[in-house]
């Protein structure tokens, strides 16, 4: 079958494409345009009288670092052809992305005389696009909001009790296997009752606040875990601290939260205390974590029971051993 068509069916074909088709001739200064047809003047609000004898690159104005046209400059410098993805304005300013195709034309020596361009008006699709990916990105945003919210307490961004058990169990294990000691410390804050009572639930959780802070700042090693136990009930762990350490840590804690407050002048509100129970040991089989929150619970019932603002230690109590 004869592939030939005749210059004027060609003509009327050209003229008719829904794509936008434009030729430069690449051996005249500045490759310009030599022809466009009507849907480029279409899709781009200039009359062909506006842009034969330019070269094309109005269609981008300032906006000139888009990695498409890297693709474009690359495939003009070595007389290829490509596809390339453009942001292009038309006339009117308005933007409109461009999925170009361009080809090389040859002539009769084999040499590239001109360049045809195809012009397809991408915006609709590119659009939806950013938009499938922005709703991507918001929801990553809400999964690690939740994530975090189910690991976090709302008030004081402490880690929450549940995670802290979780992260208890394991770090026994870890402790019992690696042979080094565990610090549990219940921290709780004295006469808070009364403190809420007198100046209000508002100005209670800002103490909570600063209680927490000043946790923070005393378990600051990566390895500490500090979490909100209860209402305003608080609990550390550190690891491979000696008995000497944990007391210490301790009693500057409750020094940390003294300072707290210790500014205030007169009219100010009362001082802010703690009470802390802390336990020690190097986790074995005849221990389980329970033990250890058990024996810091009692410590700190004593540090309420001799006065608050204080520090008391107590050890777990070992099952006793089955016998054979
Ligand atoms: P003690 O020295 O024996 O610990 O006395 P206390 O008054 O601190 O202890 P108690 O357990 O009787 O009171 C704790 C109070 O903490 C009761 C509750 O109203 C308050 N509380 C618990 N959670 C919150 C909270 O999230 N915000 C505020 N503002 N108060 C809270
Ligand atoms: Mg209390
Ligand atoms: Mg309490």
């Amino acid at each position: 079958m004869k592939r030939d068509i005749s210059p004027e069916l060609l003509r009327r074909a050209v003229a008719a494409s829904n794509e936008g088709l434009v030729i430069t001739d690449v051996r005249r200064p500045d490759a310009p345009l030599v022809y466009v047809n009507p849907a480029f003047e279409r899709m781009t609000g200039y009359a062909a009288h506006e842009v034969l004898g330019r070269n094309c690159r109005f269609l981008h104005r300032e906006d000139v670092s888009q990695p498409g046209l890297e693709t474009v400059r690359e495939a003009v410098r070595m007389g290829g052809g490509c596809v390339a993805l453009l942001r292009n304005y038309r006339q009117d300013g308005t933007l409109f992305w461009n999925q170009l195709g361009l080809a090389p034309m040859y002539g009769g020596n084999g040499q590239v005389t001109h360049m045809m361009g195809t012009l397809v008006d991408v915006t609709h699709s590119v659009r939806a696009e950013q938009l499938l990916l922005e709703r991507q990105r918001q929801l990553e945003r809400s999964k690690r909001v939740l994530e975090g919210l189910a690991l976090k307490d709302g008030l004081t961004g402490l880690y929450n009790r549940r995670y802290f058990s979780e992260q208890l169990a394991r770090e026994w294990n870890r402790a019992r296997r690696e042979r080094f000691s565990l610090s549990l410390f219940m921290i709780d804050i004295d006469y808070f009752k009364r403190f809420n009572d007198a100046y209000g639930h508002p100005a209670g959780d800002e103490r909570i606040r600063l209680v927490a802070d000043a946790l923070r700042r005393c378990f600051a090693r990566g390895s500490d875990l500090v979490a909100r136990y209860g209402g305003e009930e608080f609990v550390a762990l550190a690891g491979g601290l000696d008995r000497r350490c944990g007391r210490e840590r301790a009693e500057l804690l409750c020094e940390a939260v003294r300072g707290l407050t210790a500014h205030a002048g007169r009219g100010a509100t009362p001082p802010v205390t703690v009470s802390v129970g802390l336990s020690m040991v190097t986790p074995d089989d005849r221990l389980a974590p329970e033990d250890l929150i058990e024996a810091a619970d009692r410590a700190l019932y004593e540090a309420k029971r001799t006065g608050r603002d204080r520090v008391m230690q107590a050890s777990p109590v070992r099952a006793l051993a089955t016998a054979a």
